[in-house]
């Protein structure tokens, strides 16, 4: 009886649909999944019809992208169940844009060494118009200069440090980000803390207002958990937990099978507690 709080497909970078993400969480036993997909929000329309056919809970859910300029690190930030998703989008779409920006200065780039064009790598964006490098890779793929997603070519191209094609991206302010989604009435938590050093950033989300942490993820460092319990315990927080599910859209070392990383119940429940009163109160 757990649920999966964190996975991504076609909409942004994972490689599998909505549909097939929920009907693999009902084959390996979760009584809930949340769609929470890079700077573009789950809505009812596409939630409410696939928890009618596989007969789980399906949540719906964001996972934003940012920084913290006070602290110089990315910080990655869930929101689930949201009464007035719009509220967020003027801080999604800039967020969108620029990863927009940064993919074409490297398509530029890699069109250059390979005969690939802007057109063959946005065939396969979804309609979060996430555009990233798993995307330039893919139309590598298609086009035979490699069987492999995170292999050699990947490396050459798009290392963070030595990457010959890299271009990164201007990331939204965390604390503006977290004050657009407290408008938007939904439950906002700090996503993988270990991951970016995201953990410098904890306090001061705190006091921004974020309602939990993810204190179950595949990539999260004892001694942060450490942290995270003792401000759990101090600040009465949530906790959720998911596996981060890219499908194969994600390095060897990086992949876990959907629901080994989960929420239980009594967190869900939880959660849901905390969205109603949100929802009474907005
Ligand atoms: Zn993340
Ligand atoms: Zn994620």
């Amino acid at each position: 009886m757990a649920a999966d709080m964190h996975c991504h497909t076609t909409r942004s970078d994972g490689s599998d649909s909505p549909a097939f993400l929920v009907s693999l969480a009902a084959r390996v036993g979760l009584t809930g999944l949340a769609l929470t997909d890079h700077d573009c929000y789950a809505p009812h329309s596409l939630t409410q019809p696939l928890e009618a056919q596989y007969g789980i809970r399906v949540i719906n859910g964001v996972e934003c992208s940012c920084r913290d300029n006070i602290h110089g690190n990315k910080v990655h930030i869930l929101c689930y169940n949201c009464k007035y998703p719009e509220a967020m989008q003027p801080v999604l779409q800039k967020t969108v844009q620029a990863r927009l920006d940064a993919a074409l200065q490297m398509i530029d780039k890699v069109a250059k060494l390979y005969p690939i064009t802007p057109e063959m790598v946005m065939d396969g964006v979804g309609e979060g118009r996430f555009c990233g490098k798993q995307h330039i890779m893919l139309a590598l793929m298609k086009a035979g200069y490699t069987t492999e997603m995170f292999g050699d070519v990947f490396h050459e191209l798009f290392d963070k440090k030595t990457g010959r094609c890299f271009v990164p991206i201007v990331h939204t302010d965390v604390f503006e980000t977290v004050k657009a989604l407290r408008e938007t009435g939904g439950v906002i938590v700090m996503a993988h803390p270990s991951v970016y050093g995201s953990i410098a950033s904890l306090q001061d989300l705190i006091q921004a207002g974020i309602h939990g942490v993810e204190l179950h993820h595949p990539r999260n460092k004892p001694h942060d958990i450490e942290i995270l319990r003792q401000a759990v315990d101090e600040y009465r927080l949530l906790t959720t937990g998911g596996t981060d599910f890219h499908g194969y859209f994600v390095e060897k070392n990086r992949r876990r099978p959907l629901g080994t990383c989960t929420a239980s119940s009594r967190e869900l429940n939880a959660l849901m507690e905390t969205s109603s009163r949100l929802w009474a109160e907005n």
